[in-house]
């Protein structure tokens, strides 16, 4: 369990996010996990570099609406102060804090006392020196080795309530470190690939990479890691889950890419769509199609849709034609329609 949010097993793979603001500005923090909270994030994580950021711990783990996971890198004090504020878990490497004093056991012990989880995460930018040496490189098998090592330095002391992370920018090493770390142990696995990109480029990188494991069963929490604000991870996350089926879909566009056949603009007319039907909380599929090839087809299968042509568009509700609309009319009707369906799934 990462506070309320059961983690492993059989337990629905979970959507995590990181917050972007100085954790010892309580304020701005807890404003971001309130966004987030509301963008549909399940578990934060706050990084606790210095120890105003520690002392701003116990308000944030007792505010946040969602589990609070405090990511340590090197300081064994803060990891205590994280587990004495109530944090939901702390991301912490033993390998560090060994370097330095050899805190782990009372890391295990004061853990395990409060059933607080550990995250071990390693990431291919902070491998091991010794490691590197070994490997050349951050591989699949170094990231491994280096995650399961750190685990022993826990198990030592009987401490086994952790969660593992192998982190590669690169989603075919990532893809091949996390198979190979599902082999080798049963620890629940939080995914990611690190430093994954802007936007565009990270959602796809994420996208490939955890629907592979994903649909392999492999991954217990996920975080899409963008340059762009925390809410916009939390929606690709979301969607990742839904076009698995790994979570009740919510609003689903059916739209097609458009031809030579088209008889409308299709693009606008999904987009508008969309847009018209943002923030819809019950599972629509609504379809947009451009002509009447496989329009009508698409159109019966989904709750609502629209075939166009000729200028006039075909709504469909449940397979049926309920009636025609001049295509000035399409989005106004598609819209008015999903929202009186809407409304008859949340009362049934
Ligand atoms: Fe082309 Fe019609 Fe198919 Fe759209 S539905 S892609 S317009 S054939």
């Amino acid at each position: 369990m990462v506070g309320n949010v059961a983690v492993g097993g059989d337990a629905p793979v979970s959507v995590q996010s990181m917050t972007t603001t100085l954790t010892s500005d309580i304020n701005s923090t807890l404003q971001q996990i309130a966004e987030l909270t509301a963008s549909g994030c399940q578990i934060v994580r706050v990084a606790v570099p210095s120890a105003d950021d520690a002392e701003a711990l116990p308000i944030i783990a007792r505010k946040s609406q969602i589990p609070v996971i405090a990511d340590i890198h090197f300081q064994p004090k803060y990891v205590f102060a994280a587990i004495e504020a109530g944090c939901a878990a702390v991301r912490v490497n033993p390998g560090n804090i060994r370097k330095f004093d050899d805190q782990v056991k009372e890391i295990a012990r004061a853990a395990g006392d409060t059933g607080t989880p550990i995250r071990i995460g390693v990431n291919a930018g902070s491998l091991d020196k010794r490691l590197l040496a070994k490997y050349g490189k951050a591989t699949p098998e170094a990231l491994v080795e280096s995650a399961l090592w750190e685990c022993s330095l826990f198990e030592e002391h009987g401490f086994r309530d952790i969660k593992i992370s192998v982190k590669h920018n690169d989603p075919v090493v990532m893809i091949n470190a996390y198979r190979l770390l599902a082999q080798k142990c049963d620890y629940p696995l939080h995914l990611g690939v690190t430093e994954a990109g802007p936007s565009f480029q990270g959602t796809i990188k994420s996208s490939v990479a955890f629907g592979a494991l994903l649909a392999e069963g492999i991954g217990d929490t996920i975080r899409v890691s963008l340059s762009a604000p925390p809410a916009e991870e939390i929606k690709v996350g979301n969607q990742i889950l839904e076009s698995l089926g790994l979570r009740e879909r919510g609003l689903e566009i059916v739209s097609c890419p458009s031809c030579g056949r088209a008889q409308v603009d299709v693009y606008t007319l999904a987009e508008e769509v969309t847009a018209g039907l943002e923030g819809m909380d019950v599972p629509l599929r609504v379809a947009v199609m451009g002509c009447v090839v496989n329009g009508p087809g698409e159109a019966r299968e989904a709750d609502l849709g629209v075939a166009s042509g000729n200028g006039k568009g075909q709504i469909f509700v449940k397979g049926e034609v309920i009636k025609t609309v001049p295509e000035s009319k399409i989005v106004e009707t598609l819209i008015e329609e999903a929202m009186r369906i809407a409304e008859e799934m949340r009362e049934a």
